[in-house]
């Protein structure tokens, strides 16, 4: 769920300056607010786009008003940056499963990061990075978080809209089923026995991957108050297997807390299980 606003901006008399900051992402995030086509230039006409390497090598110093925060935190350099960030905006959104939740990346906080560097880089001992992939939200205080991977352009402007007014985003945080329901949906789970995370993942896709076929594989993160056990449970009774459910859940959205948890019971039952009962 996203967390409480803290603030509202109230309306000031000259145009509010936004800034979007990149930390360990694919760019794809940002790539939405330039794939604004049509509302791009209104956006521009509405706030001074101050600092967007993505989109401008020329960038004003701060102070913001409002900072997009796309990626995660996985250097000590970017650790250090993301506070100088936060002091810099009166307002920090992140965007992305990156930003929110560690993203793909933080697929690593379950492996053995030296092996890593060493199979990856040829002199490893240049790399300064941190053990884990982290969410913006574990190093400083985050007013929005916006949720995808990517996000919706459509919920991004949004966003952008209700911050210029000086209201709160309105953003759904119900599960992709409902949306499976309103377009009329076969669920995949139901007449395929396909394991499927739409009970669990918030909306904000429009509920795709079942349109199509496919169970949903959790790319929005986690929608309010999931019950992700009961559903691996179900799952598990329905002739799935660890090995499906696990990467399921250790996905875009791995380290969310909801996620990452079901996920690690998931793999200390598996352990149980190839053990016979044993610890
Ligand atoms: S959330 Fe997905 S699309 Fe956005 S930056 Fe991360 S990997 Fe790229
Ligand atoms: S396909 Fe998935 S998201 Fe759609 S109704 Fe079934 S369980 Fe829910």
């Amino acid at each position: 769920m996203n967390p409480p606003i803290q603030q509202t901006l109230p309306p000031i008399a000259r145009k509010q300056r936004l800034a979007v900051f990149k930390f360990a992402s694919c760019d794809g995030c940002q790539l939405s607010l330039l794939d604004c086509e049509d509302e791009l230039l209104a956006v521009a006409e509405a706030v001074e786009i101050a600092y967007f390497l993505e989109a401008s090598s020329h960038f004003e110093p701060g102070p913001y008003d409002v900072a997009l925060v796309e990626g995660s935190i996985t250097t000590p350099h970017d650790a250090e940056r993301i506070q100088e960030v936060r002091r810099q905006s009166r307002f920090l959104v992140t965007i992305g499963a990156c930003a929110t939740s560690g993203g793909i990346q933080s697929l690593k906080n379950w492996a053995d990061h030296q092996e890593f560097l060493r199979c990856v880089y040829a002199r490893p001992e240049y790399i300064s990075t941190l053990n884990d992939s982290t969410a913006i939200a574990d190093h400083v205080t985050v007013d929005f978080e916006l949720r995808g991977c990517p996000i919706n352009r459509h919920q991004l402007l949004e966003v952008l809209k209700s911050l210029i007014s000086g209201r709160r985003p309105r953003t759904p945080t119900h599960s992709v089923c409902l949306d499976c329901k309103r377009r009329g949906t076969v669920c995949v789970e139901v007449a395929q026995g396909i394991p499927c995370l739409g009970p669990i993942t918030q909306t904000g896709c429009g509920a795709i991957c079942p349109s199509y076929d496919r169970g949903c594989y959790g790319c929005y993160g986690p929608a309010a108050q999931p019950n992700c056990d009961s559903l691996t449970s179900q799952y598990l009774n329905t002739g799935s297997t660890h090995e499906t459910l696990i990467p399921l859940l250790h996905n875009f959205n791995a380290d969310s807390p909801p996620f990452r948890d079901a996920g690690n019971r998931l793999r200390q039952s598996a352990v149980l299980d190839s053990s016979g009962g044993r610890p």
